[in-house]
This record gives C-alpha cells, sequence and structure tokens, in this order.
C-alpha cells in the first residue's frame, strides 16, 4: 500500500519522472519539485513504491538563479520522429524537443580496453561492433537532416582509439561540414602510440582530447576504473603537452570517493599548457553503476567546491547556469596566460570573465553557434570584458572574441587560434532514473547520434524502450 508522508517547505512546481524503487522506465509518475531546509527535492509519488525524496539540489537560491538564465528554445531545425507516446518515449529528436544537438556524439564501437567500474555504456574487452564507415557516414547524413550545421562532434565509444579505423574517421568526421571535433578517450593509445598522436596532430586546430582523468590518487583510480590508470595519464599528457594538442580533462566525481580532490584536479591542469580546462561529470546510473546509494552528487555540491576553493580564482559570481539547460550544466569561463609559480614550474594564470557579463547578455543572445556572425553581441562582450582584466584588450579582441559564447560547455575555435588562452569549467550533470524530471530532458543538448534517428543522451543511457 503506498504511503506518502514526506514533510517539504515550499511547492515550486509539478512535473514527471520514474520511480527509481521499482525502477520501472515504462511508466512515468507523478511528481512535485519541492523545497526542504533550503534544498531542491522531486518528491515523486509511485502507486505501487509510494513517496519518495530525491535531493536535485543543495542549494535553493542557485536553483532560483538558474530558472532565471533560462532562454528562449533553440529547437532542432527538423524532428525525426512523431509524438505518439509523449517524452520521453518518442525520441527522438520529437517535435517536443526544445533544444538542437549542440554536442553531437558518434559511438563508433562497442570495444574497450578497459572495465571501469562506472561505464554507462557497460563496455569491455571483446564486445567488438566496430561501426563501418558506411554507418558512420549514415549517422552523419541523419545528423545533417536535423541540423545543417553541426557545432561539435564527439567520437566516442566503447573506447574509440581500438577502432581500426579510428584516424580516417577522424579524418572524415574533420573534413565534414561541422565545426568542432574531439575524441573521448581512456588515453591509453595516447600514451603507448606516439604515431597515432602524430596523426591527431595533422588533424589541425578545431580538434580536441576529451581525457579521463577522474583522480590523482591510485586508490580511488581502482574505484572508479578497475585499475590504476596514473601512469597511463602523465604519459598521455606528456605526449599532448608535446605535441601541444587541445585536451580537456573529464573528471566523473563520486561522493565520499573523489569529491575532495577537485580543487587538487584543478590545480593539476593549470600546470599544462595544452590543458583548456576540466569537465566534472556526476556518476550516474547507467550501464556498470548502480548509482541510488549515498555516492550520488550535485551540480551544486560540486559547483560549492569548486567556489570555496581560494586557490583558483572562480566565486559564485564566474561559475553560472549555461542557459540553455541551466540545471544540468553549470559553467566558468577564463582568460588563460601561462606563467611561472615561485618554483619556477610552468603554472596558468586565470582571470574569469563569465562574472563580468551582463546577465541580459548571456540570457537574450539567440542561440549558442555562430557567435561570429553575430556583430553586435561580440562587441558587447568584448567592451564588458575589456573592462577589467588585466589581460589587455589586444589579446581579448584578436583571441578570446570568437570562443567565448559558442556552445558553452566545449566549444572550440575554428582555427584554434588562440585558442590556449581559454580555460573553462564545466560542471555537467545527466539525467537518469533516479533524477528524471520530464520537463528538464527536453532541453538536453548532447545527442547520441544513430543511423536513423537522434536520442538525448540520457534517454539513451537509461534504456528506454522508444515508441517508434
Ligand atoms: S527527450 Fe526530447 S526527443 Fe525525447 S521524447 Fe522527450 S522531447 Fe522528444
Ligand atoms: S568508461 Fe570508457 S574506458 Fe571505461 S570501460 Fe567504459 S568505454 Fe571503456
Amino acid at each position: 500500500m503506498a504511503h506518502y508522508s514526506e514533510k517539504y517547505d515550499l511547492f515550486l512546481s509539478a512535473t514527471q519522472s520514474f520511480c527509481h524503487l521499482c525502477n520501472n522506465i515504462n511508466h512515468l509518475i507523478d511528481t512535485h519539485v519541492v523545497t526542504k531546509d533550503n534544498e531542491v527535492y522531486l518528491r515523486k509519488f509511485c502507486p505501487k513504491c509510494g513517496e519518495s525524496m530525491v535531493k536535485i539540489s543543495t542549494d535553493f537560491n542557485y536553483y532560483k538563479t538558474c530558472e532565471s538564465y533560462l532562454k528562449a528554445p533553440d529547437l532542432p531545425e527538423k524532428p525525426l520522429t512523431q509524438v505518439l507516446r509523449g517524452c520521453p518515449f518518442d525520441c527522438g529528436v520529437c517535435p517536443q524537443h526544445q533544444n538542437h544537438p549542440c554536442l553531437a556524439l558518434f559511438n563508433i564501437t562497442d570495444e574497450c580496453n578497459m572495465k571501469c567500474n562506472i561505464c554507462y555504456y557497460a563496455a569491455e574487452p571483446g564486445l567488438g561492433n566496430h561501426r563501418s564507415m558506411a554507418q558512420i557516414e549514415k549517422m552523419m547524413q541523419t545528423l545533417l537532416s536535423t541540423e545543417s550545421e553541426p557545432d561539435l562532434i564527439q567520437v566516442t565509444g566503447g573506447e574509440p582509439t581500438t577502432h581500426p579505423k579510428i584516424v580516417e574517421i577522424l579524418q572524415y568526421l574533420k573534413a565534414s561540414p561541422v565545426r568542432h571535433l574531439m575524441l573521448n578517450t581512456n588515453g591509453i593509445k595516447i600514451a603507448e602510440d606516439e604515431s597515432f598522436v602524430k596523426a591527431l596532430k595533422a588533424l589541425g586546430g578545431g580538434f580536441e582530447v576529451y581525457l579521463q582523468f577522474d583522480s590523482m590518487t591510485p586508490s580511488v583510480l581502482k574505484d572508479i576504473r578497475a585499475q590504476d590508470m596514473s601512469k597511463v595519464r602523465l604519459k598521455a599528457l606528456a605526449m599532448l603537452e608535446k605535441y601541444n594538442i587541445s585536451t580537456t580533462l573529464v573528471m566523473v566525481v563520486k561522493k565520499g570517493l573523489n569529491e575532495q580532490e577537485i580543487p587538487e584536479v584543478i590545480r593539476f591542469s593549470r600546470t599544462y599548457k595544452c590543458i583548456r580546462g576540466v569537465v566534472f561529470q556526476p556518476v550516474e546510473e547507467a550501464g556498470r553503476v548502480n548509482a541510488h546509494g549515498d555516492f550520488r552528487i550535485t551540480l551544486s555540491e560540486i559547483r560549492k567546491i569548486i567556489i570555496e576553493d581560494e586557490n583558483n580564482p572562480f566565486t559564485s559570481e564566474d561559475m553560472i547556469p549555461l542557459p540553455c539547460d541551466p540545471h544540468k550544466i553549470g559553467v566558468g569561463y577564463a582568460a588563460k596566460t601561462m606563467e611561472t609559480d615561485e618554483s619556477g614550474k610552468a603554472f596558468a594564470k586565470l582571470y574569469p570573465v563569465t562574472g563580468q557579463l551582463p546577465k541580459s547578455l548571456i540570457t537574450e543572445h539567440k542561440g549558442t553557434v555562430i557567435f561570429e556572425k553575430d556583430k553586435d553581441f561580440v562587441k558587447s562582450v568584448i567592451d564588458t570584458v575589456s573592462l577589467d582584466t588585466a589581460m589587455g584588450e589586444g589579446i581579448l579582441k584578436n583571441k578570446i572574441k570568437s570562443k567565448l559564447f559558442c556552445c558553452w560547455p566545449s566549444f572550440l575555435t575554428p582555427e584554434d587560434m588562440g585558442y590556449e588562452n581559454v580555460y573553462r569549467l564545466v560542471i555537467s550533470e545527466f539525467s537518469d532514473v533516479v533524477n528524471f524530471d520530464s520537463t528538464n530532458i527536453k532541453r538536453e543538448c548532447n545527442f547520441m547520434i544513430e543511423e536513423e534517428r537522434i536520442i538525448p543522451f540520457s534517454t539513451y543511457n537509461m534504456g528506454i524502450k522508444f515508441s517508434q
């Protein structure tokens, strides 16, 4: 018999979710967004399990800030499915979705040379299924049918570097109409095969490596990755630094395990010229992960650690919501110059810029891409940032302007001109059966590209049975 007893302070809105107690992802249940003790919860009503409360933010004030950053929808050019059963069963992309694919993920293989405990894809050695060039070309056609000027493609898997044609695939995608290309990797091939790194370098500007980097501690790496990856990561970074290939570190965060290392990972990232910033991903329930437990961490908790860390310059004003999906992505951008610390080692000096921009500039900007075409917007950004940064107007005008606002979490510059002067921190939280909110999911801008459809990354990982 269902039992309803939870107390709360404020009712904010009504939405729908799934019951994570009976793990039923076939039927949505009524859900309220409520506050309790200045934190925000999903209050779920399951006919079978009764009421449950899931914490989605530890900071009600920041939650309200997120609501105020929401910008007008930026719709996909053409839907690929119809509305039959309703969201999220009609992915995708269906006419209800509110965002175009800022980030298009091309999954090119199920194979992996690792077996991480936190793998959302449950990849492992022996799974194979490398996608053919014909399949990858079909994925590209499908993406182009709904997004004629795709901004960013990320090649992923499995571990994409296990694909025997990885270089050919990267070259093909780089030559496509897409503006920027990323390789999501565990770094093993980069650490071990210098000729592969040379091939990556030959791809030129607008290419970036998205490198797993969860911890500096062997025992933590063993928990997350099932092996100590410390030496591999350092070797891979030495290669990327040698060839100056733009790199973003990606840190999966598990509460009680590695969140206290966030300041240290930020500090470490500043010792490399090639590193453009860090992306923090709260561990999600998908693939091999059962994330019902205490190790769930919210975006607001990670943000708090960043802004309370006195050794990095990002303040509360600098870590702001991304306007196209404000509750799920937080960003902070800085201009960067490499200098030397007191011991004579290279260390990035950072000048955060996001906190200096008027909010209206950010929320009223019409889209997330084609920044260069919006001359008035560019001018106001430069005027604003030039006022009080030590970087000087020259760098801002020539190097930062084309990179500040184009698809914030992962944008690159077309020719990499001056991209070495950009540094960013991004907190990117995905949806799973526990924190699913049918209102928010319509704003997701990361899409998995398949041969016939494109699917928001979270609903793809949840294993939802789609209606068409
Ligand atoms: S998540 Fe988006 S694409 Fe999928 S059903 Fe909902 S609105 Fe449609
Ligand atoms: S998380 Fe990445 S490296 Fe680890 S098993 Fe999954 S695909 Fe492989």
